[in-house]
């Protein structure tokens, strides 16, 4: 099958510590199957009720990443089995998960997702308002979250400089988190990279990749 073929290609060009994330979105559970009889066990999913479902039917050894954009009256949905929130982007969207979380007598890991692209989207944090963000108070308060990285996605571009301009930036912002101590943050992950720039991403110090397409094939 093509996955399978695709999947062992990827793996051995993937340097040692860079985690693959298999996007498994609007894929059928008998392609995630095939994945998962490879290895494979991180799969990323964009829509609550897609993920809830894909759980539902699948092993219980699958860790489920939530990739999208995440409605607060959905937290509730995923907290009880989701793995990693790669999505966190408000402080109203994290008070929520560390509800959710507590109510499921469990901690929640997150990352933060900054808005290092130069398109006009509404999700994620301004680099500048990264720091301030982590020092509010309120977010240090919310002990059901545990911070583990940053996840960014850079513009829909083949221009390499750019590219490389803004992974380069996500991971100065990283960088400069691991420099110093919060009691929300424990720092593991550098989440950038899809299909199209992976290997760029990779070479500008990602260690957490996001694949689909390559590994799927094309989305209709
Ligand atoms: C869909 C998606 C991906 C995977 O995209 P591909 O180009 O198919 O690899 C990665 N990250 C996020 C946030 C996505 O929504």
């Amino acid at each position: 099958m093509e996955v399978i073929e695709n999947l062992s290609n990827i793996r051995s060009t993937l340097p040692e510590g860079v985690e693959l994330v298999a996007v498994s979105k609007t894929k059928p559970a008998q392609l995630i199957e095939a994945a998962y009889n490879t290895g494979q066990r991180a799969f990323g999913e964009n829509k609550v009720q897609e993920i809830v479902d894909k759980h539902d039917q699948l092993p219980d050894d699958i860790a489920w990443h939530f990739i999208g954009h995440l409605q607060r009256n959905k937290v509730k949905y995923i907290a009880p089995f989701v793995h990693l929130i790669h999505s966190v982007d408000s402080l109203r969207l994290a008070k929520e998960i560390n509800k959710r979380a507590a109510q499921n007598d469990r901690t929640i890991n997150c990352l933060l997702q900054v808005h290092i692209a130069d398109e006009d989207s509404k999700f994620g944090i301004p680099p500048k308002e990264l720091l301030p963000f982590i020092e509010n108070e309120a977010f240090q308060g919310l002990e059901n979250i545990c911070i583990k990285g940053l996840m960014g996605m850079a513009t829909f571009t083949d221009n390499t400089k750019q590219l490389k301009k803004e992974f380069g930036r996500l991971s100065e912002l990283y960088k400069q988190l691991q420099s110093q101590s919060h009691p929300r943050l424990n720092l593991e992950y550098l989440s950038m990279g899809m299909s199209g720039d992976y290997k760029l991403a990779i070479d500008c110090g990602s260690n957490m990749i996001r694949l689909g397409s390559t590994i799927f094939g094309a989305r209709d």
